[in-house]
C-alpha cells in the first residue's frame, strides 16, 4: 500500500479493556505507513474523542523495533532464547506434522487451541476454534480468570457467565438514572478509561456515589463515599445488608413473591424445593405432599432469613471491617433508593467464593426490587446491548465444535493426563505463562514441560512465546479483516501492509488447514465469513452486511438510541423463569443459599496468617491491558518500574522505607521489587498491579505467588485470594 497523499482509514482497537463499544481509530497513512492516531467518529453521537492512552500507543506498537516479523523455530533449550528464522511454508509443515504425529499417539483431543483475551475480533477469535472443531482437537471455553462473578450471576439470573458482561448488565449510560450506584470492587476511573465519564456525568446530576475497595482508588476518589473494606470479605458485607433490609422490612414483597423463588416451598428435612411457591413470604409448616404424605416445609426467604440473620452489624463489622453505622446506612439508604445499581468490578472476582459473592450482592438488588428498570441492577461494571451476528457460523462449522476444556480441566490434562491427555499447545491471543495461570514455577517445572509441542501466535515474543517450540508473528489491528462486534459493527480493516510476514490469525488458521488436508473446509475470504455472520433473521440486522459495512466502516443498527436495561422484560433464563437465589443442585456442595465463606487462603483463620500475615492483591493498570502494551516506551514513562504498594503502618512494622527494595514472597515464590508507602492502601494488604513481563522486575515475578486452587462451582482462579509477607533488602539501587 503505497500513496503519496496522506489518507485516513478507519479501523478499531480491540483488546480486552471492556470499552463497549470497542475504539474506532483513525489511521493517518502517508507512503504506506500510519503516521498518527486518533479518534475516529461514530455514526450516532456520545461516543466524541473516544481513544485512551493504549490506544494512542498503538503507533508505537506498530513499528516496535522488537515486533515478531517472521516465524521462528527454537533451536536451543526451551525457554533459551535461540532461535532461527523459517519461513512460513516451513513453519506450517512443522506445525501439522506435530499435530499430526501426535493425533496418532494420544488421538486428536490431545492438541490444545488456547485463544486467552487479546483481540476481540470475530474472526480473530473464532479461527482457531473453527480449526480445532475441524480437527477434532480441544479447545478451552471461556474460564480461567474473571468467570467467578459472572457464573454467580448465572447461577441467580441464568444468563450464561460468558454473555452476562453484556446482556445481563446495564449500560454505563445508564448511570444517570440511578439514584444510588454502588461501585463494588472496581476501579473503573482507570479500568475503563474511556467509559467512566458516565459516571461522573451521573454523580454531577445528583446520582450519590459509593465506592466500596480495600484500597482508597481512583473511583473512591470521585465518588460520595469510600468504605474500605477487608479484602475478600465482600460476601458478609452483603449479607449483613440484607440482614438490616430484611429485619427492617424494607424489602419489595410483591416483586419477590412474582420474579425470585423466594416464596417456594423447601422440604426442611431434604432441602428440596417443592417447585410451587406459597402466597406469602414468610410460610413455614407442615405441608401435604403431591403423594400424600405429609412434609415440613418452610419458604426460600425464610431460610435466607435465616442466614443472613447471623450477620448483625456489629459482627459483620468483625468480619468486614466496615463499621456497623456506615453498613446500617448503606443498607438503609440502598433499599431506599428509586431506583439503585450495583456495578461490580473484578476486585471481588478472583477470589476462591466469587460466585457466592456474587449471589450475595444480587440477592440484594433482588430483596429491593432493584432489577429490570432503568438505573438499576447488578452489572459487571457495565452492560449493553450486542448486535446479534451469528458468530456460530464461522467458528462452529457444520455445527462441529471442539473439545471444549475450562481452563482448569486444560492444566489438569496436560499436567496429570486426565480425564485425557494434552501434549501439543497453540496458544494465540493471550500471554498466559506470563501471569494468566496461576502458580507460575509450577506452570514452568511442570505444565511446560510435560507438553511436547507449543506454538505460540503473537506480535511480540512475550514471555509465553519465550518457551514456545515455534512463533509465528500475527498481524495488527492495522494489518487484519475483522468485525468488532458489541452495540456497534465496527469494521477492523488493513490500513497498511503486514510488518515483515506477519499474517493474521484468520490467514494462519486458514493455511494449517490447508497443509492438514482440510483445505475445503476453510476455503472462503475473510469477508465471504463475515458476510455469513451478518446473514441472520434478525430485524436488527436486516439491512447490514458486508458490502454496506465496507463503504460505512462503523454501522449502529439499532432503531433508537437508549441506555441498555438489562432483564427490563423481566424474564430470567432460569429453570424456574424467576431469579434464583435458592439452588437445589448446590446442596450437595453445602452452596444452596449464598453463604459467606472466607476466602480459601487469605484469612486470618488460616493457619499460615501467622506467617504470611498480608493479602497480596494485583489490580489492574491504567497503562495495560493485562500485559499488553507493557513493552512499550509510551507505557514505561508513565509506569518505569513494578513497585509493591503498602500502608504506611505495615512499612513502619517492618522497618520498610520508601523506595526501598523489598522481597514480597510465600511458599510459592518471591519478588524483588520497590516500595511504595501508600496512605491510600488499607493495612494488612499490598499491591502489586499486574500485567509487568518478568524481565520487568528485578528478581522473580508475583506471578509465581498465587495458587492454583478454585472452587468447585466456579471455573475461576483465585489471583487475590493469596497471602504473602514482606521484608526488607540490604541493597537500595
Ligand atoms: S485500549 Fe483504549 S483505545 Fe483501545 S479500545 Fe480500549 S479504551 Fe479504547
Amino acid at each position: 500500500m503505497s500513496n503519496d497523499m496522506t489518507t485516513n482509514v478507519r479501523t478499531v482497537c480491540d483488546p480486552n479493556c471492556h470499552a463497549n463499544p470497542k475504539c474506532g481509530i483513525a489511521a493517518s497513512v502517508h507512503n504506506g505507513r500510519i503516521i498518527a492516531v486518533a479518534p475516529a467518529d461514530y455514526p450516532v453521537p456520545g461516543y466524541e474523542n473516544r481513544i485512551c492512552m493504549m490506544g494512542r500507543a498503538r503507533l508505537e506498537y506498530q513499528y516496535h523495533a522488537e515486533r515478531l516479523r517472521k516465524p521462528l523455530k527454537r533451536i536451543g533449550a526451551r525457554g533459551a532464547g535461540q532461535w532461527q528464522e523459517i519461513s512460513w511454508q516451513e513453519a506450517i509443515a512443522l506445525f501439522v506434522e506435530k499435530q499430526k504425529e501426535i493425533t496418532e499417539k494420544y488421538g486428536s483431543r490431545a492438541v490444545l487451541f488456547h485463544q486467552i483475551s487479546g483481540a476481540y475480533g470475530l474472526l480473530t477469535r473464532g479461527s482457531p476454534l473453527r480449526y480445532a472443531a475441524l480437527t477434532g482437537a480441544s479447545a478451552v471455553r471461556a474460564s480461567g480468570i474473571d468467570y467467578g462473578i459472572a457464573r454467580g450471576l448465572q447461577y441467580a439470573f441464568g444468563v450464561d457467565a460468558a454473555t452476562f458482561f453484556k446482556s445481563g448488565g446495564h449500560s454505563l449510560n445508564d448511570a444517570v438514572n440511578s439514584e444510588l450506584t454502588i461501585i463494588w470492587g472496581g476501579n473503573p476511573a482507570v479500568t475503563r478509561s474511556v467509559d467512566h465519564v458516565a459516571l461522573k456525568k451521573a454523580r454531577k446530576a445528583g446520582t450519590h456515589l459509593v465506592c466500596i475497595d480495600p484500597v482508597k482508588s481512583e473511583t473512591a476518589g470521585i465518588s460520595d463515599e469510600w468504605i474500605s473494606i477487608r479484602p475478600g470479605s465482600d460476601g458478609a458485607l452483603a449479607l449483613a445488608m440484607a440482614n438490616q433490609i430484611i429485619e427492617q422490612k424494607l424489602y419489595d414483597e410483591s416483586f419477590l413473591l412474582e420474579y425470585s423463588n423466594m416464596p417456594f416451598l423447601v422440604n426442611v428435612e431434604t432441602g428440596r424445593l417443592l417447585k410451587e411457591p406459597a402466597s406469602e413470604l414468610a410460610f413455614c409448616g407442615p405441608y401435604q405432599l403431591q403423594d400424600g404424605s405429609q412434609a415440613r416445609v418452610t419458604t426460600v426467604f425464610n431460610l435466607v432469613a435465616d442466614m443472613v440473620s447471623e450477620f448483625d452489624a456489629s459482627s459483620a463489622e468483625k468480619i468486614t471491617g466496615v463499621d456497623a453505622a456506615t453498613l446500617v446506612t448503606l443498607a438503609r439508604r440502598y433499599a431506599h433508593a428509586s431506583p439503585a445499581a450495583i456495578r461490580i468490578g473484578y476486585g471481588v472476582d478472583r477470589w476462591y467464593n466469587a460466585d457466592l459473592t456474587a449471589r450475595s450482592i444480587s440477592m440484594l438488588a433482588c430483596l429491593c426490587g432493584h432489577i429490570g428498570i432503568p438505573g438499576g441492577g447488578v452489572s459487571l461494571v457495565s452492560g449493553g446491548r450486542r448486535v446479534p451476528v451469528k458468530g456460530a457460523r464461522f467458528y462452529a462449522p457444520e455445527r462441529k465444535s471442539p473439545n471444549f476444556l475450562s481452563m482448569m480441566e486444560a492444566d489438569q490434562a496436560v499436567t496429570e493426563g486426565t480425564p485425557h491427555t494434552i501434549k501439543m499447545e497453540c496458544i494465540s491471543l493471550g500471554n498466559p505463562y506470563n501471569q494468566v495461570k496461576p502458580n507460575r514455577n509450577k506452570v514452568l517445572t511442570d505444565y511446560i514441560q510435560k507438553l511436547e509441542f507449543i506454538a505460540v501466535i503473537d506480535h511480540f515474543m512475550t514471555d509465553t512465546a519465550k518457551w514456545a517450540d515455534i512463533v509465528l508473528p500475527a498481524a495488527s489491528i492495522f494489518e487484519r479483516t475483522d468485525i468488532i462486534v458489541d452495540e456497534f459493527i465496527q469494521l477492523q480493516q488493513p490500513v497498511v501492509d503486514p510488518e515483515g510476514e506477519a499474517k493474521s490469525d484468520f490467514e494462519i488458521f486458514r493455511a494449517l488447514a490447508e497443509a492438514f488436508g482440510i483445505g475445503d473446509y476453510f476455503h472462503k475470504s475473510a469477508e465471504e465469513y463475515i458476510d455469513d455472520m451478518l446473514d441472520t433473521d434478525s430485524p436488527v440486522l436486516e439491512a447490514v452486511n458486508m458490502a454496506r459495512l465496507k463503504v460505512e466502516k462503523v454501522i449502529y443498527p439499532w432503531p433508537a438510541q437508549a441506555p441498555y436495561v438489562g432483564f427490563e422484560d423481566k424474564v430470567f433464563p432460569t429453570d424456574s423463569g424467576r431469579i434464583e437465589i435458592y439452588k437445589e443442585d448446590l446442596i450437595e456442595l453445602d452452596r444452596e443459599l449464598p453463604f459467606y465463606r472466607e476466602p480459601i487462603e487469605a484469612s486470618p483463620l488460616n493457619p499460615l496468617f501467622k506467617q504470611f500475615p498480608l493479602v497480596l492483591l494485583s489490580s489492574h493498570s491504567r497503562y495495560r491491558i493485562h500485559s499488553t502494551f507493557a513493552n512499550l516506551d509510551l507505557v514505561k514513562t508513565r509506569e518505569p518500574e513494578p513497585v509493591v504498594r503498602v500502608h504506611p503502618a505495615d512499612a513502619h512494622e517492618r522497618e520498610i522505607e520508601e523506595g526501598q527494595l523489598v522481597e514480597v514472597f510465600n511458599a510459592r515464590g518471591r519478588v524483588k521489587i520497590r516500595c511504595c508507602v501508600d496512605g491510600s492502601m488499607r493495612k494488612g494488604c499490598v499491591l502489586i498491579r499486574e500485567g509487568h513481563w518478568i524481565d520487568q522486575f528485578i528478581e522473580g515475578d508475583p506471578y509465581g505467588l498465587t495458587h492454583d486452587q478454585y472452587s468447585p462451582t466456579t471455573e475461576n482462579y483465585a489471583h487475590y485470594d493469596v497471602l504473602v509477607e514482606m521484608k526488607g533488602t540490604a541493597e537500595n539501587t
